[in-house]
């Protein structure tokens, strides 16, 4: 589940909703858009976690089906990129997935969970000794620091046990939306929508939502798919933005989807080229501000009054000069 960030591409509507999220904190796992204060309270998390969205229209609820049995078709046996499926070791493997490649992450987890393979033996791990397997994962001292810490708060909480409910996996440190649906929906089988930057970047170009907050998305495709299909839809939207929907340029042309509006409409169409841009900047700045050269003959140039003139050009008064050989034509 790397955490990409997407390129140019939304649409009109989805550049007008701003993410109110700020960058990751210091102890938050990057990629993940999680508030600080949820991150500080169980209690607090729990009281103020999002759990609705805006009922769809009917219009895109018939989209969003159109695109799950497009998908069915196209994807019939989609996975999830992390090899792990123990709760223990896919949220070890998910919190490493963060800005990093699957593939990485599959070579790395094995060998941190063959050294430290429960959460005891995390939790009292030398940091050092973690940080030491993940370094090649990118951001490897906050996610070793974060796989430790969770180790132990599953350790004081949950009784060395990975909780299935969703409210309970995002107040574990490192933890968010997005890993708790990872490990709810592929070690335990839960219904879960994982919106990683593929999956939010594929979902607003066929318009099921304008939202880049990934907890909006998440709210709203819950709304527009049947819970049996969010697991499913996950990794299908993460394939096809793979496959084809790639985030600088997506391969329209080659896509099975014929009814996405993304490459009918101004978000999908390719911006003018900066040469003529700027071509065309020039002309229009030499056309406001015409040159000396360029002022109508004959035209007369308003006499300058008594003073000592240009230093450089030595003209007084309206003598010897630049603009009097302009006014002679
Ligand atoms: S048509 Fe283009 S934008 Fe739409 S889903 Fe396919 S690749 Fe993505």
């Amino acid at each position: 589940m790397p955490g990409k960030k997407s390129g140019p591409e939304e649409s009109a509507a989805a550049a007008r909703t701003k993410n109110k999220a700020g960058p990751a904190g210091p102890g938050e796992n990057p990629g993940e858009r999680r508030t600080r204060k949820a991150a500080k309270s169980p209690a607090k998390s729990r009281a103020k976690s999002p759990n609705s969205a805006p009922k769809p229209d009917s219009e895109t609820k018939a989209l969003a089906l159109k695109v799950l049995g497009s998908f069915s078709e196209l994807y019939p046996d989609p996975k999830c990129g992390l090899e792990r499926t123990d709760p223990f070791g896919l949220l070890v493997a998910t919190i490493l997935s963060a800005q990093c490649t699957d593939a990485r992450v599959n070579r790395v987890a094995p060998v941190l969970l063959e050294a430290f393979p429960g959460p005891g033996e995390m939790s009292e791990a030398p940091l050092k000794a973690i940080e030491d397997i993940v370094r090649s994962c990118g951001f490897f001292r906050m996610k070793a620091k974060n796989i430790k810490a969770a180790s132990g708060a599953l350790m004081e909480r949950y009784a060395g046990k990975v909780p299935r409910e969703l409210d309970e996996l995002v107040t574990l440190p490192g933890v968010g939306r997005k890993t708790a649906n990872c490990v709810m929906g592929n070690a335990y089988g839960l219904p879960g929508i994982t919106v990683d930057t593929h999956l939010g970047r594929v979902s607003r170009r066929l318009g099921l939502t304008a939202n880049t907050d990934p907890v909006k998305v998440e709210l709203e495709l819950k709304n527009l798919l049947p819970e049996e299909a969010w697991t499913r839809f996950s990794h299908q939207a993460i394939a096809h933005g793979r496959a084809f929907c790639h985030s600088r340029k997506p391969s329209c042309d080659a896509c099975p989807l014929g009814f996405c509006p993304y490459p009918r409409s101004a978000a999908g169409k390719p911006a003018a080229s900066p040469k003529k841009t700027t071509v065309a900047r020039v002309r229009k700045t030499t056309a406001a501000k015409p040159s000396v050269r360029e002022r109508p003959v004959g035209k007369p140039v308003k006499p300058r009054g008594p003073g000592k003139g240009s230093p450089k050009t030595g003209a007084r008064d309206g003598g010897p000069g630049k603009r009097k050989s302009v006014r002679e034509g």
